[in-house]
C-alpha cells in the first residue's frame, strides 16, 4: 500500500462522479456483446432449473451489497454501497441487499435492523419496480448441501478425516507443494455416506471437513483443496439449531450470487487470489446443472481506505468493547451510524465516494476529501446561527439601562429566500475570549483598549477598559457604542472598521452543551510500522464544553444542521437533544486547519 492519495481521480476528472472506470468498461463491453440478455429469473433465487421457467429478467444487471451481519457498516462498506446500488441505477439493474450470514458464531439481529437503516439512510433501496431483493445466505442452506452432496457424488469434493493441524501443515507453503490428504481417495459412496451422517450431527465439530478436490500442487493456495463445508454446533441467528454444517465464503459465495442471478459481484482486492476458485466452483456446479451460464463475474477493486481512520469492523469493535469510544455511533468512529451522529449527510458520503473514484491499487484517500464534500454540500443546506464557545463578557457602560432591541441577519447568507432570524441586542454581551486582547499581537483586529469593531449585525463599539481577577485572567471587557452605527441603518458605513465580532445577548442567551469532535486519531495511518491502532489515539478527539448560543437556536430539532458563523458546522445530536434543550456536535470545522495545528 502506498501513502498517496493519488491513485483517486482529483474531484474534477471525467472519471470522476457518474463517469466511466474500469468496472463500467466491463459492464459496457458485456452489455454491448449481448452476454446477460437471455438470462431467465425465476421471480427469486433459485437454480438454473427455477430460473428456466422464468421470464427474461428485465434486469439488464443484477450487482450485490453483501454484509456479513457481525458490526456496523462503515465509510468503507458505503463506498462498496455506492458503487454497487448506483450500477444498478446506472444500467437500468437491480441490486440485491444480500446479508452473508453463514458463520452462526459472530452474527446477531441488532447488526442486521442496523445495515437496513444504513443503507435506507444513505440514499438506497433494494426495492425496484415488484421486485424486493432482500435476501439471506441462509435462507441457502438446503442448495449449499445438496451442492455439495453432488460435488462429493461427481467426484469434485471428499469429505477429510485429518484434524485442522493436519490439514495446515498438509498445505504446503509457496515455495512448496502440499501433499494429498490419505482421505482424498474416498470413493463417492463413502463420501456421500459420510457427508449425510455429517448432517444428521453424527460427528462432532472438528472430526471432518469437506474439501474441493483441485490440485495440492497449484501455485495458488486458495486451490490447494479448500475446505468448504464445516461441522459447527451452534445457534444461527436465523435458522436456530437446524444445520450443524456451515459453509466456508470461498463456497458460499459463488453459489449465492449464481442462486440470486447476479450478473456482476463486485468485491476488494484481496479476493483476486479466490477468483480461480470462484470460476472453479460455478463451473463444476454448471455442469451438475445447478446454474446456467452466463455465470456471474467475480470483479475486485480497491478498498476505501481514508487517512485518520480504521476500517475494519474488527478494530471498530475492539475500540467499543474497551470503551475508548461510546458506543458503536460514536460521532467520532467512521461507522454510517457515527457519521451521521457527527452530522454527516448521506449526500456528503455519495459525494465522496464518487469522487473517490474506482482503482484496482490500493492507496490512502486523504480524509480532508470527506471532510470538504461535506463542507460543499452543508454550505448551501446549513442556516447560519452565532455561537460564543468560550464566553468573555462585555459590557456596553453607555447603553440605556434596561433597553433590549432586535437585530436582524439572513438564515443563509447566499439563499434570500430564506428569510431573515431576528435576536436581541442589550448592554451585556457574551463575545468570544480570544477576540479580545490586553496587548494585541501585530496585525489584531479585534478588540483592544481604544480600538473599534463591529458587532455583526448590530453596532460599532470602542473598548474602553477591562477587567482581571486576582490571577490575570480577564474577566469582562468594557466598551461604549455608538447609536448611529447599527448594521444596516443609513450612515452605519461611515464607521470603517476592521474587526467583526460575533456576539450573543448575555441575558437571552441559549446555554447548550457543545460536542467539540475531532479526528479520533493523530496518525494519517493508525497502524503504519505495525503499531496497534489504539496508540495513536488522539486524546483531545473530544471536548465537552458549555458554549452561549443565539436564542433562535432553542427551537432546533433532531438533526437540524447550522453554520455556527466562523466556527464551523454544527448539528444537533439526534438522541441527547431535548425539545428546547438541543445539545449540538461539531461536525466539522470551516476550513481544514489540521495541518496548520500539528
Ligand atoms: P470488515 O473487515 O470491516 O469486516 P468486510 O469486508 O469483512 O469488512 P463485509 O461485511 O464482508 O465486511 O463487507 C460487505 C461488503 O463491503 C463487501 O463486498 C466488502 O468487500 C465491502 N467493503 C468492506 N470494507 C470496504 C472498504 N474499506 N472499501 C470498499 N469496500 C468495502
Ligand atoms: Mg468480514
Amino acid at each position: 500500500m502506498t501513502a498517496s492519495a493519488t491513485d483517486a481521480p482529483a474531484p474534477d476528472s471525467p472519471s470522476a462522479a457518474s463517469g466511466s472506470n474500469f468496472i463500467r468498461t466491463i459492464i459496457d463491453a458485456d452489455l454491448q456483446a449481448g452476454r446477460h440478455a437471455g438470462r431467465r429469473w425465476a421471480g427469486q433465487p433459485d437454480v438454473a432449473q427455477a430460473h428456466r421457467a422464468g421470464t427474461i429478467d428485465p434486469a439488464r444487471i443484477r450487482t450485490r451489497f453483501p454484509p456479513e451481519p457481525n458490526g456496523y457498516l462503515h465509510i468503507g462498506h458505503a463506498k462498496s454501497i455506492c458503487l454497487n446500488f448506483g450500477l444498478a441505477l446506472d444500467y437500468g439493474g437491480r441490486c440485491h441487499m444480500r446479508f452473508d450470514d453463514t458463520n452462526p458464531e459472530k452474527e446477531e439481529q441488532e447488526y442486521v435492523d442496523s445495515i437496513l437503516d444504513a443503507v435506507g439512510w444513505l440514499g438506497f433501496s433494494w426495492n425496484s419496480g415488484d421486485e424486493d431483493n432482500l435476501y439471506y445466505a441462509s435462507d441457502y442452506f438446503e442448495h449449499f448441501y445438496l451442492m455439495a452432496e453432488w460435488l462429493v457424488t461427481a467426484g469434485h469434493a471428499y469429505v477429510d478425516s485429518q484434524d485442522a493441524d493436519a490439514i495446515r501443515a498438509n498445505r504446503g507453503t509457496l515455495t512448496e507443494p502440499g501433499r494429498n490428504s490419505p482421505f482424498r481417495e474416498r470413493s463417492p459412496a463413502e463420501n456421500l455416506a459420510l457427508l449425510r451422517e455429517m448432517r444428521a450431527g453424527r460427528h462432532p465439530e472438528g472430526s471432518h471437513v469437506v474439501r474441493a478436490k483441485i490440485d495440492m500442487a497449484s501455485p495458488n493456495m486458495n486451490l490447494r483443496d479448500p475446505v468448504l463445508y464445516r461441522i459447527r454446533f451452534a445457534e444461527h441467528h436465523r435458522s436456530g439449531d437446524t444445520w450443524c454444517l456451515y459453509p466456508m465464503y470461498d463456497y458460499a459465495h459463488p453459489i449465492e450470487d449464481a442462486l440470486e442471478n447476479i450478473t456482476h459481484s463486485i468485491c476488494t482486492l484481496e479476493f483476486e487470489d479466490h477468483r480461480p476458485l470462484y470460476d472453479w466452483l460455478l463451473e463444476r456446479l454448471a455442469e451438475g446443472g445447478f446454474f446456467d451460464p452466463p455465470l456471474p463475474q467475480q470483479i475486485e477493486f480497491a478498498r476505501l481506505n481514508p487517512t485518520y481512520t480504521v476500517t475494519s469492523k474488527r478494530k471498530l469493535r475492539e475500540l467499543v468493547q474497551a470503551g475508548l469510544v461510546d458506543g458503536w455511533d460514536d460521532p467520532r468512529l467512521p461507522t454510517l451510524v457515527g457519521l451521521r451522529r457527527r452530522g454527516y449527510t448521506p449526500e456528503a458520503i455519495r459525494t465522496f465516494c464518487e469522487r473517490s473514484g474506482v482503482s484496482k491499487a490500493n492507496s490512502w484517500i486523504d480524509i480532508g476529501a470527506l471532510e470538504g464534500a461535506l463542507r460543499d454540500d452543508l454550505d448551501d443546506k446549513a442556516a447560519r446561527a452565532v455561537a460564543v464557545l468560550d464566553p468573555l463578557k462585555l459590557v456596553i457602560t453607555n447603553w440605556p439601562a434596561g433597553h433590549v432591541e432586535p437585530c436582524e441577519a439572513p438564515v443563509h447568507p447566499k439563499q434570500p429566500e430564506r428569510g431573515k432570524r431576528q435576536f436581541p441586542i442589550s448592554g451585556e454581551l457574551w463575545i468570544e475570549r480570544e477576540d479580545f486582547a490586553e496587548h494585541p499581537p501585530k496585525g489584531f483586529f479585534r478588540l483592544f483598549p481604544g480600538n473599534r469593531v463591529r458587532l455583526r449585525y448590530g453596532y460599532v463599539i470602542e473598548c474602553t477598559g477591562f477587567e482581571k481577577d486576582a490571577d490575570g485572567q480577564v474577566t469582562a471587557v468594557q466598551a461604549r457604542y455608538f447609536p448611529d452605527s447599527k448594521s444596516g441603518t443609513p450612515g452605519a458605513d461611515a464607521y470603517k472598521v476592521k474587526g467583526n465580532l460575533h456576539w450573543v445577548s448575555a441575558p437571552h442567551a441559549l446555554d447548550a452543551e457543545v460536542r467539540l469532535y475531532d479526528r479520533l486519531y493523530l496518525e494519517a495511518q493508525p497502524e503504519a510500522e505495525g503499531r496497534d491502532h489504539k496508540e495513536a489515539l488522539n486524546p483531545d478527539s473530544r471536548r465537552v464544553i458549555q458554549a452561549r448560543l443565539e436564542p433562535t437556536l432553542a427551537s432546533a430539532g433532531p438533526e437540524d444542521r447550522f453554520q455556527f458563523e466562523r466556527h464551523g458546522y454544527f448539528v444537533a445530536d439526534r438522541f441527547d437533544s431535548k425539545p428546547g434543550a438541543p445539545v449540538f456536535n461539531r461536525t466539522v470545522t470551516l476550513r481544514d486547519s489540521w495541518g496548520a495545528r500539528k
